[in-house]
């Protein structure tokens, strides 16, 4: 019998960014999957950086770290999230990627002689990526693509061409462009607007790709008039056109594009049959996050606490958590320098629960330490990711083991204590991108911690992203002075968890859990927090 052969979606964006292609990819993919379907996701990211890795979250947002240790977009991180499935190196591509293969080939003389060009090469590159993509786990029956930026962007032109060529090649019923752009509301004039759709349709025309889906965001709904004038200007029948109205959960996606019929039209363009889908888990998810009994705040003191898409995992795990602990978990976003100028009860006082979340460099460590301090001393429930147990040890080896000047490496070179230090393979002169200690490493918990009881078994595995670790040199007086390491790395011998047993709730793990956690299967640590958190605000109360 011969494999059946793989589908394509490719999502492109029109109009103006930020319109949500990647939970509209998440979303599609979620209603595929549910159908019995096997598909997965690439992210084609435009920019000359070969991975996210060395960009700062204020230009980018989180960087979100799959298991085998990439460093990827933060819509890898809505694919996991949405598909319950882990998404590898293969489902993210830059252009980065795509040039640095395409030379060092032509380093190799590959090339023969040939002059080499964006015509075809870089777009046979990119097409043998996208492909590549078919093959994961054995086959997919469906990949869908998505095209970061907006059509009409320099940077994307050779994807855009790839498309072009790829649905050329393979074919009309293989390939589905679901082009996501914006009808506006004029609220003066009490109209909806279908112009910056129309020129975004034409935009991606010239290039030689007739979208076969509108995805057009919208306030309010879509009426049966506008949808006729998108689709006629848009060369696509109504029924294609697609309203994607803003919802108060990203969550809230996919049923809106299963009752709008968006999987049923790609599903008919892709000459599938697909199985009736039931929805009542994810519906009940959705009520859930919509409608909580309780509400807990819990501060964040982190360093980029006016972007929050910097810490977009933490932010969505906290949902899943709400959702188990039927609550809606409000996040106060703490500036470790308000702290460090005004004190971290002023703050602290008015949560039930501290998190410290991952970071880089000095600026605000002060303030965090503080923070940790606090909640030490008042019993507030404290959780730190990576960075915040960073200051967690330091705050305890200067406050309770009397070393005063404790510190970590990377915060001052000159400390008598490195408490956190360098790994060994690590140094200042080391190249930048991808050298960190990257995705998922095995871990073993001490029976009887809050560790072993929240995840009930002593082997895990999580991930990471970080270059240092608790110095092993300390880990003898941190322990005689009531520092339990709860998860150890048994391979290197490198802390990953440490709680202070005479607290109610005080974790702070080297890893980052938030990357694991799925809409219908919570983190167990974001879960047992955010329970810990409710049962101090009752105890307050
Ligand atoms: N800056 C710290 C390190 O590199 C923590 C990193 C993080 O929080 N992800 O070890």
């Amino acid at each position: 019998m011969s494999k059946k052969k793989t589908k394509y979606v490719f999502v492109t964006g029109g109009v103006v960014s930020s319109l949500g292609k990647g939970i509209a990819s998440a979303s599609l993919g979620f209603l595929l999957k549910m159908r019995g379907f096997r598909v997965t996701i690439l992210k084609i990211d435009p920019y000359l950086n070969v991975d996210p890795g060395t960009l700062s979250p204020y230009q980018h947002g989180e960087v979100f770290v799959t298991e085998d240790g990439a460093e990827t977009d933060l819509d890898l991180g809505h694919y996991e999230r949405f598909l319950d499935m882990d998404m590898s190196q293969q489902n993210n591509a830059t252009t980065g990627q795509i040039y640095g293969t395409v030379i060092e080939k032509e380093r190799k003389g590959e090339y023969l002689g040939h002059t080499v060009q964006v015509i075809p090469h870089v777009t046979d590159e990119i097409k043998r990526r996208i492909q590549l993509v078919s093959t994961i786990n054995g086959g997919m029956d469906v990949v869908i693509v998505e095209v970061g930026g907006t059509v009409g962007d320099i940077e994307g032109q050779p994807f855009l061409e790839a498309i072009r060529q790829f649905r050329l090649e393979n074919g009309v019923g293989n390939t589905v462009n679901i082009h996501l752009t914006l009808v506006p509301f004029i609220k003066a004039s009490g109209e909806t607007k279908t112009k910056p759709t129309q020129h975004s349709v034409q935009k991606l025309r010239e290039i030689g790709i007739q979208p076969d889906v509108l995805l057009c965001r919208t306030e309010g709904p879509l009426s049966q008039e506008a949808r006729r004038k998108i689709g006629l200007f848009g060369n696509v029948a109504p029924e294609v056109v697609i309203e994607g109205r803003d919802a108060k959960s990203i969550y809230q996606v996919p049923l809106l594009l299963e009752k709008e019929g968006l999987a049923k039209q790609v599903i008919r363009l892709l000459h599938l049959d697909g199985k009736p889908v039931r929805l009542d888990q994810w519906e009940r998810f959705v009520e859930k996050v919509l409608k909580p009994r309780k509400t807990v705040k819990i501060g964040v003191a982190g360093k980029y606490v006016e972007l929050h898409d910097a810490y977009k995992s933490i932010m969505e795990a906290f949902v899943h958590a709400g959702v188990q602990n039927d609550a809606r978990v409000e996040l106060v976003w703490l500036g470790s320098e308000d702290i460090e100028q005004h004190g971290a009860g002023t703050y602290l006082k008015k949560v039930a629960g501290l998190l410290i979340p991952g970071g880089f460099g000095e600026r605000g460590i002060e303030g965090k330490i503080k923070a940790v301090q606090y909640a030490r001393e008042n019993d507030l429930p404290f959780f730190g990711i990576c960075l915040g147990l960073q200051c967690a040890v330091i705050e305890f080896a200067r406050s309770v083991c009397g070393l005063r000047d404790a510190n970590s490496f990377e915060f001052s070179n000159s400390t008598t204590h490195r408490v956190i230090d360098y790994m060994e393979e690590q140094s200042d002169d080391i190249q930048k991108g991808g050298t960190m200690r990257l995705g998922s490493y095995p871990c073993k918990l001490k029976k009887n911690t809050l560790a072993s009881r929240i995840y009930g078994k002593t082997k895990i595995s999580e991930r990471h992203r970080h270059r240092y670790e608790v110095n092993n040199a300390y880990r003898a007086i941190l322990e005689k002075n009531g520092m339990v390491f709860s998860g150890i790395c048994p391979e290197k011998d490198l802390v990953e968890i440490v709680e202070l047993p005479d607290k109610q709730w005080f974790l702070a793990v080297q890893f980052h859990p938030e990357f694991k956690s799925r809409a219908l299967s919570v983190h167990p640590i974001f879960g047992s927090f955010v329970k810990a958190a409710l049962d101090y605000q009752e105890k307050q109360s």
